[in-house]
């Protein structure tokens, strides 16, 4: 099923999962962990299950054995995602066709981080440019990205959301978010995109915490606003590994619960290829 048809067709929100593939690609047990894993989500019903992409297209094999596998063994709909800022237009147009001919109908339309090496590609500059050529080149249905905090390196908020709405304009049918730890982000972003007329779905992304270590490894990768609560609590146990996943799945379910509140169609979990919080998480919610 496409994108449009998943967010329209559904009656109750729609659970998304992100996966990454498993980084030591000679380890075949950490892949097969990763179904373990997606196997016990699975009876939550996701629509769609998504698949990162390194942005230097070094793991695009074992991204598109993930993919297939959630395909044909999970029975459950895949998004690969797709970064175009290392590399050509040869590529994109090759790995486009060999997503179709596997049966794909959605892709994430990413422009990838910048290399630090500051070498990159020139075909495609931005996310923008990758949407207008898929739009151009495939039937696929387009999901994008969207920052509620704003992206690290915009000029401004107002020029990402120009930018965001952009991509829109030129087809996309969904927007993720960035992850966010305070939900009042979440919903001044959506409230500034409604009123710059962008009306596709803006499906939150939500990552549980499960350690102090792994909460300052994200917010370090991205502009994130983490609140001083969280922070605290966090600090105080960190070395309570079993307390900081249960404050984890509390904290990331009541962001839930007001999201769901707020009329979001759809929740966006970054699992980071576990399942424990959560399956915790949607236990307390469904
Ligand atoms: P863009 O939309 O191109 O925006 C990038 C920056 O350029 C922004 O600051 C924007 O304001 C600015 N900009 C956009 N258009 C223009 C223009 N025409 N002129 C001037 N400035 C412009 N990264 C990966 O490597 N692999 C993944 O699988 C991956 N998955 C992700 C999934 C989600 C849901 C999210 C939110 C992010 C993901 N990322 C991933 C990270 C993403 O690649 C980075 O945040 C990247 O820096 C920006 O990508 P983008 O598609 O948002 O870029």
């Amino acid at each position: 099923m496409n994108l449009r048809e998943i967010y329209s067709k559904s009656n109750r929100p729609v659970l998304s999962y992100e996966v990454f593939p498993p980084k030591d690609d000679i380890d075949a047990s950490k892949l097969e962990q990763l179904f373990i894993e997606l196997s016990v989500l699975k009876k939550y019903n996701p629509s769609l299950i998504s698949v990162t992409y390194g942005a230097g297209g070094s793991n695009q094999n074992e991204s598109l054995e993930i993919i297939t596998r959630i395909k044909d063994e999970l029975g459950v709909t895949p998004m690969p995602h797709f970064t175009c800022v290392s590399t050509n237009e040869s590529n994109i147009k090759t790995y486009l066709k060999t997503i179709e001919q596997l049966g794909i109908e959605n892709i994430l339309a990413l422009r990838g981080d910048i290399p630090a090496d500051g070498r990159f590609c020139h075909d495609f500059k931005y996310a923008s440019d990758l949407v207008k050529y898929i739009k151009n080149k495939s039937s696929l249905s387009v999901a994008v990205a969207g920052y509620p905090e704003c992206h690290k390196d915009a000029a401004s908020f107002e020029s990402d959301l120009r930018y965001l709405k952009e991509k829109v304009a030129l087809g996309a049918d969904v927007i993720y978010t960035q992850l966010f730890f305070d939900n009042n982000h979440f919903i001044s972003f959506v409230d500034k995109c409604r009123k710059l007329n962008v009306n596709i779905p803006i499906i939150p992304g939500i990552l549980p915490v499960t350690s102090y270590k792994q909460l300052e490894k994200m917010t370090s990768m991205c502009k994130v606003d983490v609140p001083v609560s969280l922070v605290e609590t966090l600090e105080k146990h960190s070395s309570d590994k079993d307390y900081m996943k249960k404050y984890g799945v509390e904290y990331a379910t009541c962001q839930c619960q007001q999201l769901l509140e707020s009329g979001v169609k759809g929740l966006h979990f970054y699992t980071l290829n576990k399942s424990f919080s959560v399956n915790e998480i949607l236990s307390n919610l469904l």
